[in-house]
């Protein structure tokens, strides 16, 4: 159990319509420690029935909620901001007790996470219509922005306090209300925010939280007719199951799905900030998010340094709990990913891949699992094809610029893309040709929540983050007014 100073933010139940509930029959589900492999403890395990309920609520507190002023939703949500900034610590502990990311970056991505509800109070303020001259002189042509209506989340574990204020903050700033599926692994960073939203005066069934079964909660939360749209993060393989299921009420979706992220490393980058750039991308949470590096591919000329000094770098990462204050690699979540790890290793050797740091199962046991590093990497390997979702860094040889770009978008993902020059020309004709819907040039972390934060092909659909986040919360409505 994470020592806190307010106990209170420690939530195991249900926030439907305002209140804190059980689940039907008291079911629960446990939630362990990745790093202790301990219980911490157990959650109400929502179903359909919650599901339903939690929707019921949103549609209820819709139009009162949308009929406010958008200036007085953004007091609210600034205030929801502030209170997670005065509760971070608390909140920090809370996210490396169920996740198991390092306290530094636990912090990190609170704050960035609380910077959503910032932006999009601002944002909030902004939303305009438009008039259209008219092509009558009878007639005037207006188009307004009105909130999309009852919205669900499902969130994923790699960032559960993040991910949440991305999908909520532009949500409930357009007017629009919510019901929330977090991620079974990291329910508590989900249910600790709802308190703070509680307290920051958010009324009774403006956002809802069901942590529970995903074929129940998920599946009531993509079919109702009441839910106008869903705002999914997770992998391509379900993303595209809710597609599927949502299109039985066309609903509209957000999807930021998974990513197969390629750094280009030319002869004429900076050595230090490609390796900076790379173990920022590559390790952060333990190599576990969607816009890690997956492939890096270096070119001839510079090859057999840059792989000596990024294994020197990675063998150096400090591994171990996340509270402990060196820490800077944590576990991997569980057993699963550890076991994925280990076989994308495994095939890449198989294959002639050389493993130049790291490999193995950390001593310290459970979830722990040690940097890795593997050069001579091959298109053939699974490695090269599949989202490792953990802390290997393969390797692999280029010529020359084209072929760098052919292999970068020989791929069905297209969420990120990192690439290290110095020579101007080519930050051009490369940014242009990756396709991918987030580019970093010479830096190995892009976020920021005034920028756009989306995929193409299959990494999903739509934008967080940025003036384009707000969007995907509203309807454009045309009203053609005659007789003038
Ligand atoms: P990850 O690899 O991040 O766990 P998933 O796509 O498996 O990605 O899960 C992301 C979120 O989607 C989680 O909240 C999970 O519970 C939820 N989820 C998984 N399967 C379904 C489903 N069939 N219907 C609805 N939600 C689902």
């Amino acid at each position: 159990m994470p020592k806190l100073q307010d106990k209170g933010l420690l939530k195991t139940d249900l926030l439907i319509d305002g209140g804190w509930h059980s689940a039907r029959g008291a079911a629960t589900f446990p939630v362990h420690n990745p790093a202790t492999v301990d219980l911490i403890t157990q959650v109400a395990q929502g179903g359909r029935t919650e599901a339903d309920a939690a929707i019921a609520a949103a549609d209820a507190a819709l139009p009162s909620w949308s009929a406010r002023t958008a200036k007085d939703r953004a007091a609210i949500l600034r205030r929801w901001h502030d209170l997670i900034l005065e509760n971070a610590e608390d909140l920090a502990r809370i996210l490396t007790a169920e996740q198991g990311k390092p306290l530094a970056e636990a912090r990190g991505e609170i704050a960035y996470g609380a910077a959503f509800y910032e932006w999009f109070a601002e944002e909030a303020k902004r939303v305009y219509g438009e008039t259209i001259p008219t092509p009558d002189p009878d007639r005037r042509l207006m188009v307004q922005k009105q909130p999309i209506g009852v919205c669900a989340a499902i969130t994923p574990w790699n960032f559960p306090m993040a991910m949440i204020p991305r999908k909520a903050a532009p949500a409930l700033a357009a007017g629009c209300t919510m019901v929330l599926k977090p991620a079974s692994q990291t329910p508590l960073s989900a249910l600790a925010l709802a308190e703070l939203g509680q307290r920051a005066g958010l009324p009774a069934g403006v956002f809802n939280v069901i942590p529970g079964k995903a074929s129940e909660v998920g599946d009531a939360l993509v079919t109702s007719p009441l839910v106008r749209k869903v705002t999914f993060t997770g992998s391509t393989e379900v993303g595209r199951h809710l597609m599927a299921r949502a299109a039985g009420t066309i609903k509209k979706l957000s999807l930021e799905l998974g990513g197969n992220a390629p750094v280009l490393i030319f002869d004429d980058a900076d050595m230090d900030r490609a390796v900076e750039g790379v173990i920022a991308s590559k390790f952060r949470n333990m190599g576990q998010t969607c816009v890690c590096a997956n492939r890096i591919y270096v070119q001839d000329g510079i090859y057999d340094r840059f792989v000596q000094t990024l294994s020197t770098a990675v063998s150096a990462l400090k591994v171990g709990d996340g509270t402990a204050t060196d820490t800077e690699q944590g576990p991997l979540i569980d057993a699963a990913a550890v076991q994925k790890v280990e076989d994308h290793i495994e095939d890449a050797v198989s294959l002639g891949g050389q493993v130049t740091a790291g490999g193995k199962r950390h001593p310290l046991g459970g979830h722990f699992f040690e940097p890795t590093v593997i050069a001579g990497g091959t298109q053939d390997m699974k490695i090269a094809r599949e989202e490792t979702f953990g802390p290997v860094a393969p390797i692999f040889r280029f010529k020359d610029e084209r072929e760098a770009i052919k292999l970068a978008n020989s791929t069905e993902y297209g969420l990120a893309a990192y690439f290290f020059t110095q020579n101007n020309g080519r930050i051009w004709r490369v940014g242009e040709a990756l396709e991918f819907g987030v580019i970093g040039v010479n830096t190995g972390n892009t976020s920021y929540e005034g920028a756009p934060f989306g995929g193409l092909k299959e990494s999903g659909l739509g934008r967080e983050g940025s003036h384009h986040g707000i969007d995907e919360f509203l309807e454009t409505k045309y009203l053609c007014i005659a007789g003038i």
